[in-house]
Parts: C-alpha cells; sequence; structure tokens
C-alpha cells in the first residue's frame, strides 16, 4: 500500500518547504507544518494587498474586508455552521473557551450550578472552568473514561443532573487520540437543559465535521493545527447563544455607539471582536481550510487511521513499549518505553530525524489517571507516510538497545 500516492492529490514534497526530505516530522497534534498555499497566501496578504479591514473607505481595505469576510463564510461552510455570523475570529481554542466561560459563563451560570468535564480534557479546556468557579462558585464534575481511554458516556448519563448547564468535552484526545461521540454527547447534556462546549482543536485536522449534524452549542479550534497560521481560531455557537452573550473584551470595532455616559454594542460576531483582527492570519486560514478540504477529511482521515494502525502494529512488536489510547485513535498515539523517561525517548529520536512531543501534554489529570508523568506522542499529519512510522520504529529500538 502506497498512502502517499493513495490519499495525497498533490505533491507533499513540495507542498511543506520546512519540512526536508528524511525528517520524520511527528508532532502535529502540536502544531501542523504549513503548505506553501497557505505560506504563499499569508506572504501575498503582507506582500501585496496588505491593510487593515471595515474601517478603510479606500479601495484597498474594502477588497482585504472582502476577503477578510469569505474566510468567515468558508470557515461557516466547513463546519456546517447556519451563518457566518456564527463564527467569531479569536487568537486559538483557548482563547474562544475563555470567551465561552467568560461571557457566557458569568451571565448565565450561577453559584451551584454544575459544570461536567472528562478526565482527559487539555487544560485549555480545564483551567477556564475552573477560574469562573473561583469568580461565582460552579461546582466542577469530572466523567471518567473507558479502560481503553474513551469518554466514558454511560458514566456521563449517569453523572448528569438538572443542576448541570454545562458539558464541555473534547473531539478528539491529544493525547490518547480517542473520537467522543459528540452527538450522544449532545443528546446526554441536552436532556438535562445543559449546553455542550466541544474543543475540537484535534478533530477538525482529522475529522469531517458538521456542527449541526453533531447538535452540539459551542465549538472551538486553533487555526495552527489545521495546517494554517497561528495567532488565530474560531469559536462558533449558535446565533440564538451568541446574542444572548454579552461583550467580554472592550474596544474597538465591538461597539455600535460610544459616549461617556452610555455606549451599546455590535451584534455578533462583531461584539466578540474587539481591537484591530489578526487580518492576515484570516486570510491565511482561508487558504488551509482550502487545503484541506481539496485532500478531503474522509481521506485524511482515512490515511492518518492508516499510520496508525501501522504505528501501533510496529510499537506493539517492541517489548518495553506500552500503548495508551484505543486502536482506533484518530491520528494520534501516545506511548511510554519502559524505564526509559519519555523526554530521553524524545532526544534520542531527534538525533535520528524523527520529531515526536514528549511530556505531559497540557493534560496533567490525564498523566494522573494513566499512572506516568509524561508519555511520548507521535502524532500524524498529511505530510506523513509509512517511511515515517518506520523510522518511529527504528529509533524507538535504538532507544530500547541504548537502555538495554
Ligand atoms: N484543546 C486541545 C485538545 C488541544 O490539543 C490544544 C492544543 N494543544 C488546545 C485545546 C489549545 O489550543 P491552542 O493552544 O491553540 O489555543
Amino acid at each position: 500500500m502506497n498512502l502517499l500516492t493513495e490519499t495525497r492529490p498533490l505533491d507533499w514534497l513540495t507542498d511543506f518547504p520546512a519540512i526536508p526530505d528524511g525528517w520524520a516530522y511527528l508532532d502535529t497534534a502540536a502544531t501542523a507544518q504549513k503548505p506553501k498555499v497557505v505560506i504563499d497566501a499569508i506572504a501575498r496578504a503582507y506582500g501585496e494587498t496588505y491593510a487593515t479591514v471595515h474601517r478603510g473607505v479606500y479601495q484597498r481595505s474594502a477588497d482585504m474586508t472582502v476577503a477578510f469576510e469569505a474566510s468567515r463564510q468558508r470557515v461557516a461552510r466547513f463546519i456546517g455552521a447556519g451563518s457566518a455570523d456564527e463564527i467569531v475570529f479569536v487568537r486559538g481554542a483557548t482563547e474562544g473557551i475563555n470567551l465561552v466561560a467568560q461571557s457566557w459563563g458569568d451571565t448565565h451560570l450561577k453559584a451551584g450550578d454544575r459544570i461536567l468535564l472528562s478526565t482527559l480534557e487539555h487544560h485549555s479546556n480545564i483551567v477556564p472552568w475552573q477560574l469562573l468557579r473561583d469568580r461565582i462558585g460552579v461546582e466542577i464534575d469530572v466523567a471518567p473514561l473507558t479502560a481503553d481511554g474513551r469518554i466514558d458516556l454511560d458514566a456521563v448519563e449517569a453523572m448528569l443532573t438538572p443542576a448541570h448547564k454545562l458539558v464541555a468535552l473534547a473531539h478528539v484526545s491529544n493525547v490518547l487520540g480517542s473520537v467522543l461521540d459528540v452527538r450522544r454527547a449532545a443528546d446526554l447534556a441536552h436532556n438535562v437543559g445543559a449546553r455542550l462546549l466541544v474543543d475540537g482543536c484535534q478533530a477538525v485536522p482529522r475529522l469531517p465535521v458538521d456542527v449541526a449534524a453533531l447538535d452540539c452549542d459551542f465549538y472551538v479550534f486553533s487555526g495552527h493545527k489545521l495546517y494554517g497560521p497561528t495567532g488565530i481560531g474560531v469559536l462558533w455557537a449558535r446565533a440564538d447563544i451568541l446574542d444572548s452573550m454579552p461583550p467580554w473584551h472592550g474596544g474597538g470595532a465591538m461597539i455600535d455607539k460610544v459616549s461617556f455616559a452610555r455606549t451599546t454594542y455590535a451584534p455578533p460576531p462583531a461584539r466578540f471582536e474587539a481591537g484591530t483582527p489578526h487580518v492576515v492570519g484570516v486570510v491565511g486560514l482561508h487558504a488551509a481550510i482550502d487545503y484541506v478540504d481539496a485532500i478531503g477529511l474522509d481521506a485524511i482521515h482515512a490515511h492518518e487511521t492508516a499510520l496508525v494502525t501501522a504505528a501501533r502494529e510496529a510499537l506493539s512488536g517492541i517489548n518495553s513499549v506500552r500503548l495508551f489510547g484505543p486502536a482506533d485513535s484518530a491520528g494520534i498515539v501516545s506511548f511510554a518505553v519502559e524505564g526509559v523517561h519519555p523526554h530521553d525517548v524524545g532526544t534520542i529520536l531527534d538525533e535520528a530525524h524523527v520529531a515526536i512531543r514528549a511530556g505531559h501534554h497540557c493534560a496533567q489529570p490525564l498523566m494522573e489517571h494513566l499512572g506516568v508523568p509524561a508519555t511520548a506522542r507521535a502524532s500524524f499529519g498529511v505530510y506523513n507516510g509509512l517511511a515515517d512510522v518506520a523510522a518511529l520504529a527504528k529509533g524507538i529500538e535504538r532507544v530500547t538497545r541504548i537502555f538495554g
């Protein structure tokens, strides 16, 4: 089977200029490398068409505004949003969740209300809720995982009560790669009158996502994991929910009318986009979405699933390797090598031109659950092939030889 030619319609070596031949980049869950079309779109936006948006009366600014809003339309279409007005540009998933916690949480929740999270959440889907707890006195419950590392939705069902106003879960775990049945999570949340927020950081680059079909209430993701620029991300929420949310950052662009006596605010999404936006980031995100859509999320998912299967097979053949997470994980394989700290695994692999992540992956409660301080993590992207899996396995064999 030749994964590269089967599932990649574009020439990957020229598509990704920052990946030199012979370098196995296996850290896409942290951030994806950028295809040339995205780099070119960014260079063009700064080098040829640059201007601010929404305020200029001159043609260049009007053109940039058209490009900026076209990206919003593109994002909406990409994730199945009902309208581009439901797309709020933020810096990334972290900012999106903090926005919801502060704007929606501060006004819609009160002391004694409950929020349900899970053991595998990224810190960015834990800490904003703890800050909310410190501010207004909500309670946080934590759903357990199944033995193979999925959020246990049977347990979620048993834990949920009418006191729960929000369920906030990762669509795909950034450590285990396990995929949430979002539709079922939404049904469970809605059955008790709670909203569902989905952290889609690891899902959007790996799976087709349709927020209408998933029936969630909030969905957040970061552009840089989707082959786009850093510093740009998306918060989607249904229009009626965004309408019900007060501003969180005050400043230019989010107002209707300002006087010292009284200020009124713009409707969403502008209400949540104070200040000069990341114009070029938004344009780059558009190019990234065009890029992944041209390949197709179904094809990307199939490609990464094949790589995960190959990696799990290769690593499970090495005695001292312990694999974490389910066999059908989406693009991500966490593992430990017995008696070797993951940082040493990462360093030795780096010498063999294999780049993995070693650490707690901003998921310390999950590390505690797994009983390890850290894991080694290989994560795949559209540019990886079986040669990268072979390099990883060869590198791990070298690790086991060195630590003998
Ligand atoms: N959630 C998950 C599941 C993630 O993997 C990440 C990034 N590691 C985040 C949230 C935070 O994303 P960002 O740092 O881009 O805001």
